[in-house]
This record gives C-alpha cells, structure tokens and sequence, in this order.
C-alpha cells in the first residue's frame, strides 16, 4: 500500500496518508484545519527513501 505526501492548499499543512483504494484518495482531508483542499505531492515517503540518490549503475 503506497503512503502519499498530501499539501494542503489552505493551510499549508503537510501530511502523509496510507492509501488503501482510489476511493480513499478522494476523501483525504487535511488534519489541521479539515479541509479537502489538499493536493498530492510528488514524493512519496516511506517508499523511495534515500535510494533515489543513487544512480542506476551502467546507464549513461
Ligand atoms: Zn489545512
């Protein structure tokens, strides 16, 4: 199950939320101010990490 990065546009709050269906996507609120405004960020926590630093061996 993929961990998103959400941004909420109100508040600014920055949160991650466990994904467990597209439906749950849609019902994502902000936990400080409780608004659905919230936007997905690119970065995914939890399942990159560090590994994206490195560079694919034999690719040039
Ligand atoms: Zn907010």
């Amino acid at each position: 199950m993929p961990i998103y990065e959400y941004k909420c546009d109100i508040c600014g709050q920055v949160f991650e939320k466990l994904i467990f269906s597209s439906g749950d996507e849609k019902k994502t609120l902000c936990p400080k101010c409780g608004d659905k405004k919230v936007r997905r960020l690119m970065s995914a926590t939890g399942i990159l990490g560090t590994s994206c630093a490195k560079a694919p061996r034999g690719f040039s």
